[in-house]
């Protein structure tokens, strides 16, 4: 079996994670992976598989399943993460492809090996349980300024970031202002 080498921290997962399911239809945004093609080019230009790869419909579908699991998973309200979630979830990443090993620093480590969709599918998953076992799942969020919803990771140091940048925060902070105002003049 060809050996890849050993894969990188899963400091790279948060970004391919984030880009995953920013391809969602969300405020004034359409549905990014809409074809087979769309979907060929996201896993290309995320290095996930060789630049011009063949995507199947039914591989596209299945890329989809995997995206809104995994939003389910670390962005719908908690009260919504139900069993039946876990159950879709649990259903589309089983069969992936996962190597599992230790390392000389005993570290573990979880990758995929091969450069095809099952490959890609299969290191698209190990990431989500790499970032799991660094604890990484919370800082995933949704901006609060619901005029932009857009997908971030919380890289701060307190975690406590809520808007996706400067601009939102700048925005929000403004009209929460604004409306405290209106609220001392009643
Ligand atoms: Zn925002």
């Amino acid at each position: 079996m060809h050996r890849s080498r050993a894969p990188k921290p899963p400091l790279e997962a948060p970004h391919v994670l984030v880009s995953l399911l920013a391809t969602r239809a969300a405020a004034g945004r359409g549905e990014q992976l809409g074809d087979p093609s769309s979907a060929a080019a996201w896993l290309a230009g995320q290095g996930l598989l060789p630049s011009e790869p063949e995507v199947t419909e039914a591989e596209r579908r299945r890329l989809l399943d995997l995206r809104e699991g995994l939003y389910t998973l670390l962005l719908a309200p908690r009260r919504r993460w139900t069993r039946k979630a876990a159950r879709l979830f649990n259903r589309t990443i089983r069969g992936a492809p996962l190597e599992i090993s230790v390392t000389a620093d005993r570290t573990v480590r979880i990758a995929s090996p091969d450069r095809t969709f099952d490959g890609a599918f299969g290191k698209i998953v190990s990431l989500v349980i790499n970032c799991y076992f660094a604890g990484q799942w919370k800082r995933f969020k949704t901006c609060a300024n619901d005029e932009c919803g857009k997908v971030f990771y919380d890289d701060s140091r307190s975690g406590a970031r809520k808007w996706c940048g400067r601009r939102c925060g700048d925005k929000m902070r403004a009209r929460n202002r604004r409306s405290a105002v209106k609220r001392g003049r009643r």
